[in-house]
């Protein structure tokens, strides 16, 4: 066994029973995906549309690939055919947009609304004000193609675990207040809190993440 394939094994037998692992691929290549695939694997998570389609055409059908990275209205078309769930929603444009491109081609999406709690001016996402009136709009119920299945946050990049989570701890409250909130017309649960990267993915656990991103503890450094 290799070393992604023994890493990714090595992660996911201490996870807790009922948190999810994507394993984010992004700037790795097709061959570092396989060697995890290998062992079973089968959640990739990708930041670049370009790099999601090209690598979906050419690797295993089963691979259930989530996109991860801020999605720009120009690409929604291209990843729509290959995307099992989108975690970076972060305007009312972009959903109403993913509801009609997923619509265009008969099927539906999961995705997770992304918040924005941290102190860092360059992260997208709802604030917790936006995500607010984006409940109150009852926006949420009226996009068919489209299952709003919860909420993917970051913390702020920082080495104060109290501040980080505290941050963990802002996105799980607006993640339940999501689901006092909407019941899906078609029975669909919201059953996704999505945070948690290499360096704090233990934290974001205690704090109630039930879906982990894991990149560089994975597969190693990126190189841009
Ligand atoms: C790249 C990325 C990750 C993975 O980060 P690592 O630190 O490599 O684990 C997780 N989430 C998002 C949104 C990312 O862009």
């Amino acid at each position: 066994m290799d070393g992604t394939g023994q890493r990714i094994m090595e992660i996911k037998a201490s996870l807790p029973e009922g948190v999810t692992l994507v394993a984010v691929s992004k700037f790795h290549p097709a061959e570092a995906i396989m060697e995890a695939y290998a062992t079973g694997h089968r959640i990739f998570g990708e930041s670049r549309a370009n790099e999601l389609v090209s690598k979906a055409n050419e690797l295993p059908d089963d691979i259930e690939w989530h996109f991860i990275g801020h999605l720009q209205t120009n690409k929604v078309r291209a990843v729509m055919p290959y995307v099992a769930c989108i975690h970076s929603i972060d305007s009312e444009r972009l959903l109403r947009l993913v509801n009609t491109e997923a619509a265009r081609i008969g099927r539906t999406v999961n995705i997770l609304l992304q918040v924005h709690v941290a102190r860092e001016e360059t992260k997208f996402g709802f604030t917790p004000e936006e995500f607010d009136g984006l409940m109150a709009s009852g926006i949420l119920n009226e996009l068919p193609a489209v299952k709003v299945r919860g909420v993917m946050g970051m913390a702020s990049n920082v080495d104060d675990d109290d501040r980080i989570a505290a941050d963990f701890r802002a996105i799980k409250n607006m993640y339940d207040r999501l689901k006092e909130t909407i019941t899906l017309d078609d029975g669909t649960v919201c059953d996704t809190l999505s945070m948690g990267m290499s360096h704090d993915f233990r934290l974001a656990i205690e704090c109630g993440s039930n879906m982990v991103r894991i990149g560089t503890t994975i597969f190693g450094e990126r190189e841009y």
